[in-house]
C-alpha cells in the first residue's frame, strides 16, 4: 500500500448508476491528476468555480447515511465512501472525480466495480515521492453505546474492527486488516452495503433509500438474508464496515500509517477521529 511515489490513474474513465438515496441515475468520470493535489470531485452539473470540492474530512457535512461532503457554494457529493475506499485500496494518490448529480452511484453496494473502472483505467507512477501521515500518539473517541475508536503509532497501516447488532443473523464480527497481510481487493472491496427490512420500509416512508434494492444491498430480515445469491463473504458485514472505514479514513487528504481499533463504528465517529488526530499537531507528522 505504501509505495514510495505518488499515482493517479492513466487515462480518463467512466461509469454510471443510480443513488441508493436518490434513486436517479448519475455518470462519473475518473481523470487523472497532478502531483500533490490529492482527491478532488467535481460537480459538472453545477456553475463553473463554485463546483469543486476537496475530498476532505474538513469538508464533511452529513453523516447519518453515508458520508456527505460540501463546499463553501453549497455544492455537494454524497455517498463518497466506497468510491473513497476503492482509490485507498488501488494506492491512488491525485484523482478527478467529475459527477453530474448530488449522489455517488451505489454500484453493487461494493468497492469492486470501481476497482475495476480504476483497473481498467491502469496506474500512473508519478515523479514526486508520496507524502504521508504517520501517526505518533494514541488518540481515542469513545461515544455512547460502546461505539469507541483508537489510534495507535504503529509500522503500517492496520485496523481491527469489531461490529455487535442486536439482530441474530449478525450480532457480533471482528476483522483485522493490515496492509502487510491482506489485500483491498481481495478481502475488502467485494463487501456489499447492508440494511434491515424494517429499516428500509421506514426510510422508504420519509422518501429515501429510493434506488436501493437487492441488487446493490444485503438486505436483512427476521429470517436472515434475503437475497438469493446469499454472502460474498461469510462476515461480509464487518468487511463491509471496514470498507466504509477505509474510505472515510482516506479523507483525511492522505494514507496514514497507524494502527486503528473500532467497536461499532460509523460514518459520523470515523470523522470525528479524523479531526481529532489531525487538529492534534502532536499526535501526528508528515513523512
Ligand atoms: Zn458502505
Amino acid at each position: 500500500m505504501i509505495s514510495s511515489s505518488q499515482r493517479t490513474i492513466n487515462s480518463k474513465t467512466s461509469c454510471s448508476g443510480i443513488g441508493v438515496h436518490s434513486g436517479k441515475e448519475a455518470i462519473i468520470n475518473l481523470l487523472p491528476a497532478s502531483c500533490d493535489s490529492g482527491i478532488t470531485f467535481k460537480r459538472i452539473d453545477l456553475e463553473e468555480g463554485k463546483n469543486v470540492i476537496k475530498a476532505n474530512y474538513k469538508n464533511v457535512t452529513t453523516t447519518n447515511l453515508g458520508t456527505t461532503i460540501s463546499n463553501e457554494f453549497g455544492a455537494t457529493v454524497s455517498t463518497v465512501e466506497h468510491l473513497m475506499a476503492a482509490i485507498w485500496g488501488c494506492g491512488i494518490d491525485n484523482l478527478i472525480v467529475e459527477i453530474n448529480g448530488p449522489e455517488i452511484p451505489i454500484m453493487d453496494g461494493s468497492s469492486e466495480p470501481f476497482v475495476f473502472l480504476i483497473e481498467c483505467a491502469g496506474i500512473n507512477i508519478q515523479e514526486k515521492p508520496r507524502k504521508v501521515i504517520e501517526v505518533i500518539k494514541t488518540i481515542k473517541i469513545e461515544e455512547d453505546n460502546g461505539k469507541m475508536i483508537e489510534v495507535s503509532p504503529s509500522k503500517e497501516f492496520a485496523i481491527d474492527l469489531h461490529i455487535d447488532f442486536n439482530h441474530k443473523h449478525i450480532n457480533q464480527q471482528s476483522f483485522d486488516y493490515a496492509s502487510t497481510f491482506a489485500s483491498f481487493k481481495n478481502d475488502l472491496c467485494r463487501a456489499r452495503t447492508f440494511g434491515f427490512k424494517h429499516e428500509i420500509d421506514y426510510l422508504h416512508k420519509i422518501g429515501l433509500a429510493k434506488g436501493g434494492s437487492l441488487d446493490n444491498a444485503i438486505l436483512v430480515d427476521e429470517n436472515g438474508i434475503v437475497n438469493k445469491e446469499g454472502l460474498r463473504y461469510e462476515n461480509e458485514f464487518v468487511r463491509h464496515k471496514t470498507l466504509d472505514f477505509i474510505g472515510d479514513i482516506y479523507l483525511a487528504g492522505h494514507f496514514i500509517i497507524g494502527h486503528f481499533k473500532a467497536s461499532k463504528p460509523g460514518h459520523g465517529i470515523n470523522n470525528k477521529i479524523l479531526h481529532k488526530l489531525l487538529e492534534d499537531e502532536t499526535a501526528w507528522r508528515m513523512i
